[in-house]
């Protein structure tokens, strides 16, 4: 089957049927800086700036935060709470970084470039301690009251250990430069010096101060990309000050004796689509009666808080419409380091829609599979084929490395098949849409386990002949394809019974050999439709 003819489908059928979801998958990563600082002796201008972009241009930012709104939307619609992935299954021993594997959804590559002016103090062993802290945070980062513990949300840190020339390095690049010396929100200064392709690295520069005024030494720690769609294909990355990458505990007197590694927490919150929880102040929304869940930072689960507030001590509530303190002690507020522990579930769900919307080349197994990352991977993820026909082979892959021991696969509710490949090539003999469940085995009792639902659509792919195609113009005219050749037409060759496409407005239709109407698609939103349900436009030949 011609691969493009598939793509036809696919946007038709997103067009006619899955109007919504095609918005959603057109919104790709298309970035805008915000920033943000969550240094202990520093004030994060965040909000100040989303201030600024609105200003700069209101109705281009509006419409942006609309379509990271509505995909967050259709995410939760899509897949009910609660956002994580329950930690007491995990078993795998750790093999790195010691605080064991995450058991992740997500494998997320990651490259630090250190960028600095006089000799590098950046060691290493500070940027392993660090994606450490991020893993573990990451792993052990929504509390879940029912069962009083943490459990993780899925994502796996990993430095990338092939360049984009497919080179092999150290996940680490170093680069002597005047550029080591920051401005806020000058995130393309840095891009200049290096940028590994934002689609598939997530970029953390990590620079020897950022200065909120130019010249006056630092008083920030971090700010991030925010993932708002289709708004500027400038800038991504996540820029952190050298003195806050690593936990003080371990690394020393490298970095600030406040650093607990979370600064790069909060920031990567931010690339993967959080607010503050102070967004939108006491207006942000209580309870799901008056929009908790598309107010504020979009949480229900973060009580609204006034202010940012620095004291992790007895938190306040600053907002009278709830009885609840401020969430002082989220990754996204501004108690230090040491206080900071936990996201919540309506925000890893933000992180999730992120993941696999604007930001989804990351964790895609292509990708992956060509990082050859050697850090624990206790990971799953599928790719291949999501439209076969019946009776054709289809291919569907998961990650190749790591230490999975067998691959156990199951399409709809047919039979199990379990092998050593990361690759299955079943044949599909009816038509339908099959849940895809697969199952790695990393071995030592450890596995990882996901339902893909509705992830291969299986079609009769049997050829329609072009002869039965037409397409109406409007204002009488239109071409008509017949087996003697394409003649000029006056009216759509079919009507439906009910007239709905009319003679003054352009349409297209396919019939079957027999003459019976299969599609059309007419100039009215509304008016368009796929009369069989088993047909599909990819179909023609
Ligand atoms: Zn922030």
């Amino acid at each position: 089957m011609p691969q493009k003819l598939r793509v036809t489908k696919l946007a038709i059928n997103q067009d006619l049927i899955h109007m919504k979801r095609q918005t959603l998958v057109l919104s790709i990563a298309i970035f805008l800086i915000t920033f943000s600082s969550v240094a202990q002796n520093g004030s994060c201008a965040f909000d100040g700036y989303l201030e600024k972009l609105e200003a700069e241009d209101p109705d281009g930012f509006r419409a942006a935060q609309r379509a990271h709104h509505s995909n967050i939307d259709y995410y939760r619609e899509q897949n009910p709470g609660p956002y994580y992935v329950s930690n007491s299954s995990i078993t795998a021993t750790a093999l790195g970084g010691g605080n064991g594997c995450n058991k992740a959804t997500y494998l997320l590559p990651v490259v630090v470039h250190v960028l600095y002016q006089g000799s590098n103090s950046v060691t290493s062993s500070q940027v392993d301690n660090q994606l450490a802290t991020m893993n573990s945070a990451f792993k052990n980062g929504v509390w879940n009251s029912a069962t009083n513990q943490f459990e993780s949300i899925g994502v796996q840190f990993c430095l990338a250990q092939t360049q984009p020339d497919g080179t092999a390095f150290s996940g680490i690049t170093t680069h002597q430069t005047s550029k080591a010396i920051n401005t806020v929100y000058d995130l393309q200064s840095l891009m200049a010096v290096v940028s590994y392709d934002p689609a598939r690295y997530i970029n953390i520069y990590v620079v020897d101060d950022i200065q909120a005024t130019p010249g006056i030494s630092g008083n920030v720690g971090g700010y991030a990309s925010y993932p708002y769609p289709n708004f500027s294909a400038t800038y991504d990355g996540i820029v952190v000050d050298k003195n806050w990458v690593g936990d003080y505990v371990s690394v020393g007197s490298l970095v600030d004796p406040q650093s607990g590694g979370k600064v790069l927490v909060h920031e990567v919150g931010h690339y993967l689509g959080l607010y503050h929880p102070w967004q939108g102040g006491c207006n942000g929304g209580y309870t799901a009666a008056d929009g908790c869940d598309q107010k504020g930072d979009n949480c229900c689960d973060t009580p609204p808080m006034a202010v940012a507030n620095t004291t992790c001590q007895v938190p306040p509530n600053t907002c009278s419409g709830d009885t609840l303190p401020d969430p002082v002690e989220n990754h996204m507020a501004y108690g230090t380091d040491a206080c900071r522990d936990r996201f919540t579930s309506d925000q890893v769900s933000i992180m999730w829609s992120v993941l696999d919307y604007q930001r989804n080349g990351l964790w895609q197994v292509t990708n992956i599979n060509a990082m050859n990352l050697t850090c624990c991977v206790n990971a799953i993820a599928l790719s291949g084929d999501n439209i076969g026909c019946t009776g054709e082979q289809v291919s569907l892959e998961t990650y190749d490395y790591g230490s999975g021991t067998s691959y156990t696969w199951q399409i709809g509710t047919g039979p199990s098949q379990t092998q050593a490949s990361p690759i299955y090539q079943p044949t599909i003999n009816t038509v339908g849409e099959y849940d895809v469940l697969l199952t790695i085995d990393f071995g030592g009792g450890s596995t990882v386990s996901k339902t893909f639902t509705d992830y291969l659509e299986v079609v009769d792919c049997t050829p329609l002949l072009s002869t039965q195609a037409n397409w109406y113009f409007g204002k009488y005219a239109g071409l008509r394809f017949t087996t003697s050749g394409v003649i000029r037409d006056v009216e759509p060759s079919r009507l439906t019974s009910n007239g709905q496409i009319h003679t003054n407005e352009g349409s297209i239709s396919m019939s079957d050999s027999s003459g019976a109407l299969l599609f059309y698609a007419a100039a009215d939103t509304g008016k368009n439709s796929i009369l069989n349900p088993t047909f599909h436009l990819f179909n023609a030949t």
